[in-house]
């Protein structure tokens, strides 16, 4: 993931800021590498095409996304194929920020949950979310628990999550989300602290659907700070992501 990001490449878009090396400079970005594990296109209930969610990520200094489709049974197969396809023509052309092929499992009855991640992992799926229990739609009961059975990377949007929950995904090591994302946003607090008192990974994510959805590192940082995160924490978190993408490259 990092390598050819070295040298400042961000003047091939027009727009400013157009690089991570400018935007530190302003203040925008006080970390060296910004990802977002979370987005939504065209291929499911997002507006662009993933093409375009690269560009502005880009253009804003991020160095790493995943686009994460919602996925059943109804649509997962032709999903994958098609993210898969559009990560592998990305990834020659060399932009200065890496698109990692990813899904969101999404109201899926319980036992669909660990079948439907091993079918993605099978066929070269990267970046697994699941969509946890939020407060603001109806999902079924039991489904943080039963994503955190399944091979999943992420548990988004966890809402109320429990102590049992809390430790599964430590042993796992199973990343809980921190969301920019209004409504899923409520109960940040929570999963900030008893992530923190309990010791499991935390990831800050955008969940992102539309243009207006993809912010500047700026503005996640202060969601972050907004939960109760400090700097330190806020370091951890990314120094985390960091060193989960680089096991992503080398597998
Ligand atoms: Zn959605
Ligand atoms: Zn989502």
């Amino acid at each position: 993931m990092g390598g050819r990001f070295d040298s400042c490449q961000g003047h091939i878009l027009g727009t400013v800021p157009a690089c991570p090396e400018r935007s530190r400079r302003e203040g925008d970005c006080p970390w060296d590498f910004m990802y977002n594990l979370h987005c939504h296109s065209l291929l499911s209930d997002g507006v662009l095409l993933p093409s375009e969610i690269a560009v502005r990520y880009l253009s804003l200094g991020y160095r790493a996304i995943a686009i994460t489709d919602h996925v059943d049974y109804s649509n997962i197969k032709s999903t994958v194929e098609s993210i898969l396809e559009f990560t592998r023509h990305w990834s020659k052309h060399k932009l200065p920020i890496d698109v990692l092929p990813g899904i969101e499992l999404t109201h899926l009855p319980l036992s669909q949950f660990a079948p439907l991640a091993k079918y993605a992992r099978k066929q070269g799926i990267k970046i697994i979310v699941a969509h946890g229990q939020t407060p603001v739609e109806p999902v079924i009961k039991g489904t943080n628990l039963a994503a955190l059975n399944a091979d999943i990377d992420i548990l988004a949007h966890p809402g109320l999550i429990s102590d049992e929950e809390i430790r599964l995904a430590r042993k796992k090591g199973i990343f809980l989300e921190v969301t920019t994302r209004r409504g899923h946003c409520l109960t940040n607090p929570q999963v900030v602290k008893r992530a923190l008192r309990l010791g499991a990974k935390l990831i800050l994510n955008t969940d992102s659907h539309a243009p207006g959805d993809i912010i500047a590192p700026s503005r996640v940082i202060k969601t972050a700070l907004k939960a109760g995160l400090n700097k330190r924490e806020i370091d951890k978190i990314y120094r985390d992501t960091e060193r989960f993408l680089k096991k992503k490259e080398v597998e």
